[in-house]
């Protein structure tokens, strides 16, 4: 058995139901849990979750490189997680692409969850498009509502972001209670580096976004996406976040703030 995993002998502390907020016996048991997975792996970390959680357990991706090198991990440590990507309809082409190549490799399904307007009738709704005039609405409607609807019935969610990323994440548990999506939320890579990620990536061959050769090191809808610097990928060249949002106050999409431990 790996050192990540556990045998439960005696029950867990019972999630909260809905609408109710977790017990402290619940919280004290994913902040211990946490601590203990400081020293595994992704893969171990991965194992643990659907050891614990399959079923019920999701993850989400956009396939940036730590989404990708997830995927690439999961039919062996995670095979049942449902996957889902927030097809917001302002995705790059690159990036639907290689949702294509990823899907192809690793004979994964994922599930591109829509929101309940398509583009061109949101715009008309709006009397344009809404990512110019009050991105903070967009993201919600186009992000986070989807997302609240995935949520529902599962048991524990996962992410790829890192604390390094920026100053927003620097916080961020491996595991923690999601108050925003009532979810367990689980993030492999919450201690991994931006180079250890693209190290790995490279040395196993993982599919990702030929954007980030390009010079976006961050890679989200195309209204809301700035190349930045030439060869990004693995380079320690700043804030990799820069070219989200850029001239805007705005630096996170809000599916990883206010709720996640952070
Ligand atoms: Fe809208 Fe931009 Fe947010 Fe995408 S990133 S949902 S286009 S505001």
């Amino acid at each position: 058995m790996s050192a990540a995993l556990h045998l439960y002998e005696s029950p867990l502390p019972a999630p909260p139901a809905p609408g109710e907020k977790p017990s402290d016996a619940f919280l004290a048991d994913l902040a211990a849990e946490s601590q203990r997975l400081e020293s595994a792996t992704p893969d171990e970390i991965l194992a643990w979750a659907h050891e614990r959680y399959a079923p019920g357990l999701a993850m989400g991706t956009a396939f940036g490189p730590e989404g990708c090198l997830l995927l690439s991990l999961l039919p062996k440590h995670a095979p049942t997680t449902y996957v889902f990507n927030l097809d917001t309809g302002y995705q790059f082409q690159q990036t639907l692409d290689l949702r294509d190549r990823i899907v192809e490799k690793y004979g994964l399904e994922i599930d591109m969850l829509q929101p309940e307007l398509a583009v061109p009738e949101y715009e008309a709704l709006h009397g344009g498009p809404l990512y110019k005039t009050d991105p903070d609405r967009c993201c919600h409607d186009r992000k986070i509502k989807v997302l609240e609807r995935a949520a529902v019935g599962r048991t524990a969610w996962m992410s790829g972001i890192r604390r390094d990323q920026s100053a927003v994440r620097a916080k961020q548990p491996i595991v923690a209670w999601d108050r925003k999506f009532h979810l367990v939320k689980i993030s492999p890579l919450a201690n991994a580096t931006k180079q250890g990620v693209w190290t790995r990536l490279l040395k196993e061959g993982v599919p990702y976004n030929p954007l980030h050769d390009e010079g976006y090191p961050s890679i989200g809808c195309w209204p809301c996406t700035q190349a930045v610097t030439p060869g990004a990928n693995g380079a320690d060249d700043g804030d990799e976040r820069a070219g989200r949002w850029a001239g805007k106050a705005k630096t996170e999409c809000g599916l990883h703030t206010d709720g996640s431990g952070i």
